[in-house]
């Protein structure tokens, strides 16, 4: 298996795409579709022996544009199949419904969270501008949780593990170490992955994502592959760590709505995280979002008021209760 570094100015930086060479030539994601990443794409292949037309299968493990904004040229020039989990087929596919649902839930969610007009104008103007970075319309073949793709000398398993986006998957397959996966961005190495603004399509995005956690660490994979940055040794471990950050936020969110009295998401966000610009506008009040959702379906929080304010209803919840972290086999 190869690692192929691609670069992204745009978004978290550099990505990673896979060469799973053998058989079945397959690309694991796809990088942002600019003329710098389409030549990384291209010299990675080349450095492996291959070209864009050896490939049989392109996997990708979600919708962003820095993982999937290259799939479409890429197929038109193998002819290989794109696979991505269906609740990502819609919106990779360049389907017009599927972009106006999301970006009709992105308008609501905006108001909801009371972003204020200065940012909302910036940060509308930021993910418009890079629209483009989508690429060209893909022919997507959806999978689902448990399908097996035949990919290099073997094959790949979709492990359905939604949160950061809806459609979210990991591929596991018998690497050196074991059972190993390419996980995208379910867990990154140094990051915290984004959740509640990364994809506003995801229903209960906290509850969710902690869902993930636990199942990755149940499934105890060997070495995880992220969408960005190096190998994860102990993704379980990785798991655990990141379910610790968010019980903590958690405790954070519940302590700013006692220090500070009913607040909206926004005026959490910037208790939190302070000043923000371009997509972190978005991944802000996204991830105070979240939180506070999940604290209103526990009944820690009471649903926003008419102004958007969440008030606080008990300020000393059992935050283990709250946000389970999963226990590690190692
Ligand atoms: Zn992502
Ligand atoms: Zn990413």
């Amino acid at each position: 298996m190869e690692r192929i570094r691609l670069g992204n100015t745009v978004f978290e930086g550099l990505n990673n795409a896979y060469l799973l060479p053998g058989d079945r030539p397959t690309l694991v994601d796809a990088g942002v579709a600019t003329d710098s990443v389409r030549r990384d794409l291209r010299e990675g292949l080349d450095a492996a022996g291959y070209e864009v037309a050896d490939l049989e299968a392109i996997v990708l493990t979600h919708w962003h544009a820095d993982h999937a904004g290259l799939a479409g040229e890429l197929q038109a020039e193998s002819g290989a199949p794109v696979y991505v989990h269906a609740d990502d087929a819609g919106i990779v596919a360049g389907d017009l419904d599927a972009i106006a649902a999301e970006r009709e839930i992105r308008e609501r969610r905006f108001g909801e969270w009371r972003i204020p007009d200065e940012p909302l104008a910036e940060v509308t103007a930021f993910l418009d501008g890079h629209d483009d970075l989508r690429g060209d319309r893909v022919d997507v073949t959806p999978v689902e949780d448990g399908d097996r793709i035949a990919a290099g000398d073997g094959d790949l398993e979709v492990v359905h593990l939604p949160g950061h986006a809806a459609g979210l998957s990991a591929f596991a397959f018998d690497g050196e170490r074991g059972r190993e996966a390419f996980v995208g961005d379910a867990i990154l190495p140094k990051y915290t992955p984004n959740v509640g603004g990364a994809d506003l399509r995801v229903d209960r995005p906290l509850e969710t994502y902690l869902d993930s956690l636990a199942r990755l660490a149940d499934r105890d994979f060997a070495r995880a592959w992220p969408g960005h940055r190096d190998p994860i040794d102990d993704p379980a471990g990785r798991a655990r760590v990141i379910a610790q950050h968010h019980r903590e936020r958690t405790e954070r969110v519940v302590s700013v709505l006692d220090d500070h009295g009913p607040a909206d998401a926004w005026t959490v966000s910037a208790r939190l995280f302070g000043d923000l610009e371009a997509i972190h506008i978005l991944h802000g009040p996204g991830e105070a979002f979240a939180h506070l959702d999940h604290l209103v379906a526990e009944g820690v929080v009471a649903p926003p008021d008419d102004g958007g304010r969440y008030e606080l209803l008990d300020a000393d919840p059992d935050f283990d209760e709250l946000v389970a972290v999963p226990e590690t086999k190692r």
